[in-house]
This record gives C-alpha cells, sequence and structure tokens, in this order.
C-alpha cells in the first residue's frame, strides 16, 4: 500500500482527525512529511485496540471450542450461549468496521490493497460464523475472529508507531527552530515569538542558546555548532561581519545578530522543503514496489482460492476451509511492501541533509550508485573560485595602473570572479577606474564596455580566437609561462589590439585532491572540463591527479561534452556551480551542485552539496549504496516473505501438523512491517 493511499484512509476517519489535531497542537512545531498521517493512524488504532479489548473477553471464555481445547468450562446461565455471537458482533462493529470503511476508499480509488484483504479475511470469517448459527453445518470460530481483529488493530498501531519513528526525521529539522527569541530594543532586550521577527531586526543570541533565524553577527565573538545544517562537527568561530544560520546552536559566547531572512526564506526552511519535495517524488524502486503491492492483492486472492478450492475437495467443506481463505489473505497484506521503500528514502534524505547533501531529485540519488565517470567543473568546484591578480604584464610602453583601471572598469558590472579580482587589485592600488557604459557580457568569454569613449574587452583566450586577434608577442610569451603555473590569463583588447594581460591564481579547495583519489579508488573516472586555458587545465589537473580534462570548454558546449562520454556508454554525473554549467548539470545522469553556487546551477541539479565539499561527492555514491540495499533488503522483508507464508497459510504445512491460524497470519504480517521499519531506522547508524 503505498503512503498517499494511507492518507485517503485517514481522511475517511473523520471522527478520528480530531485526534490528530490535538496531538499537533501539543507538539507546537511545524509538521511535515508523512510522519503526521501515520501519528493520526496510530492514535486511531490505540484506541480501538483497548475498546475491543473488553468484548473480546467473554467471547474467549464461552467459546465451547476454546474451552474444549483448555479443558475448562464457565457457569451456563440463560442465554449464555449468546454471549459469544453477541460479543463478537459488537468487536466486529467497533474494530472491523474500520478496516471495512478503509477498503471502500480503496475500491473507490481502484487501488485493492491491504484494507481490501484485510476486509475480506474478517467479514469471510464473521459471515461464515454467522451463518453456522441456523444456516450451514460446521463450527463458528468466532473467538479467532475477534483474536484476529485485536492483533489487526495491536499490530497496526505498533506498525504506525514505528513508521512515525521512522519518517519523523524531518520534524527533527523542524524543531531546530526555538519557539522564541530575544530582539533588542534600545538598551534592553524583550523576547518576541520568532514568527514577528523581521529583518533587520537585532537579536540576542546568548550562550548555548539557538539562532532564531538567518543573519549576520553584529556584536560579539562565539562559536557555533553548525552541525544540524552542514554537518560539520566541529565548532564554527565566528566574529563581527560573519553569517550565522537559524537552528545552529551558540556556544559560549554571546552574539547580537542582525537578522537578514525569516520564515520561508531561512537555510533551514529551503532544506525542509527540500527534503519534503524529494519525499514527495516518486522514486523507481517505489514504483516498482506500488506495482508489487497491487500484484499481491490479486495473488492473494487466487492463492485464497485455490486453497478453498483444494481443502474443499480434499476434506469437505467445513469452518476450515473459511480459516485457510482468511488467514491466506490475512498474510498476504502488503502493508510492509508499500512502506518498504519510503521508510529507506525519508531516512536517506534526511541522512543525507545532515551531512551537507541535500537530495532533490530522488532518481538522481539512485542513479549515482551505476556512475562510472564524474565530471567536474574547475573553476569554483574543484578551485575555491576566488580569484585574485598576482601578475600583470602591458605591451610595448604601456602603463600598469592605466591598464588595471580600464580593465576594472570594463569589469564593473560584471559578477564574475576574474571581474571581482581586476576590480579589487585596483582598488588595492588606489585607482579610480573611470565610468563604463555599454557592458556587455559574452558567457564563458569575456566582457565588452565603452570606457572613456574607447571600446574595451577584458577577456580569456576564448574571447582572442572567437576576435580572431593574435596576442602580441610579450603578453602570448606572459601567458604561456602564467599557464604553465596554473594561472588563468585574461586580456584587455583596446580598439581590436591586445595592450595587457593579467595572469589570476586561484586556489585548488584543500579536498578536491582526496575527493578525486577517492573516486578513482572506486573505480570511477574523473574528468576535469573548463572555459579555461589548455596549460592552466593541465597544470590544476596535474596537482590535483585527474587523468583526463576538457578545456576551452564555451559554456554552451559543456553539455555537449556530457553527452559524448553518455553516447560512449558512460553514467555520468556532472558536478558544477555556475551559470554556465547549468545545462550540463541538467545533461548529466546525475546532477550535483556546489550550494554557494549560483541559483541556476543549484536549480539544474539533483543533488546539492551545502558544504561546498568536493569530497561529499564520493560519500553521495556511498549513500546511494547503503540505499539501495537497505531498499533490496526491505523489499525481501516485506514481499520476499510471502513465498514462505502465503503457502504456510495455505495449509500446505499440515500434512506436518503446522496449520496458521488467522491471527498468527495477522502476527505474521505486522512483524514484517516492524522489522521493515527497523532495518530502514538502522541505516542511521552508519557513517557515511
Ligand atoms: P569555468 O568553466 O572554468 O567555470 P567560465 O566558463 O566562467 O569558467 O569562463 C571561462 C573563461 O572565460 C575564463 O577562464 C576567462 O578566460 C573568460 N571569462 C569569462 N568571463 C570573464 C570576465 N567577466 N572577464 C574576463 N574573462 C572572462
Ligand atoms: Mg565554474
Amino acid at each position: 500500500m503505498p503512503l498517499s493511499s494511507a492518507q485517503h484512509e485517514m481522511e475517511s476517519m473523520m471522527s478520528d482527525q480530531q485526534e490528530q489535531g490535538h496531538r499537533k497542537q501539543d507538539e507546537g512545531h511545524p509538521s511535515g512529511g508523512s510522519g503526521d498521517e501515520h501519528a493520526g493512524h496510530e492514535q486511531m488504532f490505540r484506541r480501538r485496540f483497548w475498546i475491543c479489548l473488553a468484548p473480546s473477553v467473554p467471547v474467549l471464555l464461552y467459546s465451547p471450542s476454546l474451552q474444549d481445547w483448555l479443558g475448562f468450562s464457565m457457569p451456563a446461565f440463560p442465554g449464555s450461549f449468546w454471549m459469544v455471537p453477541v460479543f463478537s458482533i459488537i468487536v466486529f462493529a467497533l474494530g472491523g468496521i474500520p478496516f471495512l470503511r478503509m477498503a471502500v476508499r480503496e475500491l473507490r480509488d481502484r487501488q485493492p490493497g491491504m484494507m481490501m484483504l484485510i476486509s475480506l479475511a474478517i467479514t469471510v470469517a464473521f459471515v461464515f460464523s454467522l451463518a453456522t448459527l441456523g444456516l450451514v453445518e460446521g463450527d463458528p470460530f468466532f473467538w479467532e475472529l475477534v483474536t484476529l481483529i485485536d492483533v489487526m488493530l495491536l499490530g497496526h498501531w505498533v506498525e504506525m508507531r514505528s513508521v512515525r519513528q521512522a519518517s519523523g526525521a524531518l520534524n527533527e529539522l523542524a524543531k531546530l527552530l526555538p519557539d522564541t527569541a530575544e530582539r533588542v530594543a534600545d538598551s534592553e532586550t524583550e523576547e518576541v515569538p520568532v514568527t514577528e521577527l523581521s529583518e533587520g531586526d537585532i537579536v540576542l543570541v546568548r550562550p548555548g542558546g539557538s539562532v532564531p533565524a538567518d543573519g549576520k553577527v553584529v556584536e560579539g565573538r562565539s562559536e557555533l555548532n553548525e552541525a544540524m545544517i552542514t554537518g560539520e562537527s566541529k565548532s564554527v568561530a565566528k566574529k563581527e561581519g560573519d553569517e550565522v544560520i537559524g537552528g545552529t546552536v551558540n556556544g559560549d559566547g554571546s552574539l547580537r545578530v542582525e537578522i537578514s531572512a525569516t520564515g520561508d526564506d531561512t537555510a533551514l526552511a529551503g532544506i525542509m522543503r527540500m527534503v519534503e519535495e524529494a519525499q514527495k517524488g516518486k522514486s523507481r524502486s517505489q514504483m516498482l514496489a506500488d506495482r508489487a503491492a497491487a500484484l499481491l492483492f490479486y495473488i492473494a486472492v487466487a492463492v485464497a482460492a485455490v486453497a478453498a478450492a483444494v481443502w474443499w475437495a480434499i476434506m469437505g467443506f467445513d469452518d476450515e476451509v473459511v480459516r485457510r481463505v482468511a488467514t491466506v489473505l490475512v498474510v498476504a497484506c502488503p502493508h510492509a511492501l508499500g512502506l518498504a521503500v519510503p521508510l529507506v528514502l525519508a531516512i536517506t534524505t534526511t541522512m543525507g541533509a545532515s551531512n551537507g547533501i541535500l537530495v532533490r531529485d530522488r532518481i538522481a540519488l539512485e542513479r549515482a550508485r551505476e556512475l562510472d565517470t564524474v565530471v567536474f567543473d574547475k573553476t569554483g568546484t574543484l578551485t575555491e573560485g576566488k580569484q585574485s591578480l598576482v601578475e600583470m604584464a602591458v605591451a610595448g610602453e604601456g602603463d600598469e595602473d592605466r591598464a588595471l583601471s580600464l580593465a576594472a572598469a570594463a569589469e564593473s558590472d560584471s559578477e564574475h570572479m576574474i571581474a571581482r579580482a581586476l576590480r579589487e587589485a585596483a582598488k588595492e592600488r588606489e585607482l579610480e577606474p573611470a565610468k563604463a557604459h555599454d557592458f556587455e557580457a559574452s558567457k564563458g568569454r569575456g566582457v565588452t564596455a565603452t570606457v572613456d569613449g574607447i571600446k574595451v574587452r577584458v577577456g580569456g583566450p576564448n574571447m582572442l580566437e572567437e576576435l580572431e586577434i593574435e596576442p602580441s608577442e610579450r603578453l602570448g610569451r606572459f601567458a604561456e609561462e602564467q599557464g604553465e603555473e596554473g594561472r588563468s590569463v585574461v586580456y584587455l583588447v583596446e580598439e581590436g589590439k591586445t595592450s595587457a594581460a593579467f595572469a589570476l591564481a586561484d586556489t585548488p579547495r584543500e579536498e578536491s585532491r582526496e575527493a578525486v583519489a577517492k573516486l578513482k579508488e572506486l573505480g570511477l573516472r574523473v574528468v576535469m572540463m573548463t572555459g579555461d586555458s589548455e596549460p592552466v587545465a593541465r597544470s590544476v589537473a596535474k596537482e590535483l591527479g585527474i587523468d583526463d580534462w576538457f578545456a576551452g570548454v564555451l559554456p554552451e558546449h559543456k553539455d555537449d561534452r556530457i553527452q559524448e562520454l553518455q553516447d560512449q556508454g558512460h553514467i555520468v554525473a556532472m558536478v558544477g556551480d555556475g551559470v554556465n554549467d547549468a545545462p550540463a548539470l541538467t545533461r548529466a545522469d546525475v546532477g550535483i551542485a556546489i550550494g554557494s553556487g549560483t541559483d541556476v546551477a543549484v536549480q539544474s541539479a539533483g543533488i546539492i552539496l551545502v558544504k561546498n565539499r568536493p569530497l561529499d561527492v564520493p560519500r553521495i555514491l556511498r549513500l546511494s549504496h547503503l540505499t539501495r540495499r537497505k531498499m533490496v533488503q526491505n523489499l525481501w522483508w516485506a514481499a520476499g516473505y510471502n513465498i514462505v507464508a502465503l503457502p504456510a497459510a495455505a495449509g500446505a504445512l499440515a500434512p506436518f501438523g503446522i496449520l496458521l491460524s488467522p491471527a498468527v497470519g495477522a502476527l505474521l504480517m505486522s512483524i514484517s512491517t516492524v522489522i521493515v521499519a527497523i532495518n530502514a531506522q538502522l541505516m542511521r547508524r552508519y557513517e557515511l
């Protein structure tokens, strides 16, 4: 049974919805995920179980077959014969009808499943037992009917509880935010609900307190525990000017924080939205499980029919035929099957989130296990992306300051790291670049602008190639030398001639080398792709231990390169950060965006690395493998057990003296669900 139909069932239980409402209020926290729906069920099943217990007792005590079997008797009184049927009818009405109502819902949705099977089983048992009171020959099995109903209620109650515990991880995220915050007003502070905070408010975060929303430290120093958001277990030092994330926990210092984002705009809300979305999305294995669950319904009905026919033929019609039918129907209930995959995925997504890996697309995560090639963008992904000007050269008699000033002016509107580096260098030299007009950026090549009446361009080798300009000899040599060192070179072009060249250095991320080594160890091919020139690519690749690279790739060709690899039969992941990486991220089998990258990149990717660490890429693979393993295990516990349980329920073991009663069948079914839930929970113990 898929989770969605569990929702429907609940909606049909009007009277029980109130209880759920209360529970939500009690908890006082926003809710999400499927945990709450199950909590509503849990309450209902628990209540019904306790209510049904009392009328079940007289049924058991006055049941002739049970008395015979256990060798006891009860005092008879006028009408004592009617004790058993009357109390059975009460139990059926109180404990059985809810299942029937949910079955009606399944029928209406044309998705016959668990509730249908349970309803068939208890109805067959009930109607047969009533019929024995006058219509047909045979012993009634009222006491078995009431135990079946009781076990079903108890089983569902316990199942729902394990399910809630396994899937409530999203709520844990919601609980990170405190309810109130201390807002600084003039010289004092006032306590206000977090929902009343707005941008620009200053809040006081005391030692040990939680940061109520995203913001910037304006006063104080402390160390924050950000593990819940980024997965970083070490505390992070924060001082004036640093950004803090809502939901993280303050250390020993006290901080005054200026709020920059509240409510749905915070990082935490973003994470929750993504986890929720990912949980809604159906994965491939989920669809497989749903189909199997639907199939199991028909298999169960067929096996029940065959079992009935065979018993009838061999032993004649009696209560045992009905008992076999009921047991088969109960054992085959695909409850566990509907939960096997969603439970694992719920835990996977939250495990990922707490390790800095946000899964937006579950199919991407499932795919990650099959990867054989990982393509990394260079700038901003393998490297910090914080470029700085390290050296420059001018053509002929040129003046360095003038050249840098012109370049910075032309770059004044660009968002590119190179532009930022040039502007900063100009500032350091206390130059005051003139105003630029007619700015135009050409992605992956450079920029054009009019400065002081001259047309100026700043760009890399790609741009020169496009303009069909050769750098002057001196600049060409400069570029070659710098390229060997792994530095990117951009040219200043005035009136169609190169007049200066700037060498920019960018440090590779500390972990890039390690990440590359890990991936290679796992047997993957690592490829670097960059818009930068060949010598720079070669030098960075060598430093990081990468064997293959594509250099000078224009943004519009990045996805073609991915396609080429795919055409060769590779399953490819692309890791990137920039706008220029977006098409490649979408094209790749698994698109992985650096969290600090551009929004476009983040939205094109299936997985986001919050901590900007390339080392998280091998972690994704591990998570993917773990997810897969747990799913397969769960599918076996959920569906595979029927290979043994169904024949046993049908009576195949009768020659060995083993006959399952309907209640034992119900017990087995519930145990299978509980095992599935526990098995998913065990995932949490893995370190990624
Ligand atoms: P990557 O693929 O490594 O992330 P980009 O595609 O952003 O790099 O840029 C590729 C090349 O284009 C840069 O190495 C640089 O030579 C040139 N370039 C792009 N934008 C600019 C700019 N604003 N100013 C100067 N050069 C630029
Ligand atoms: Mg980049």
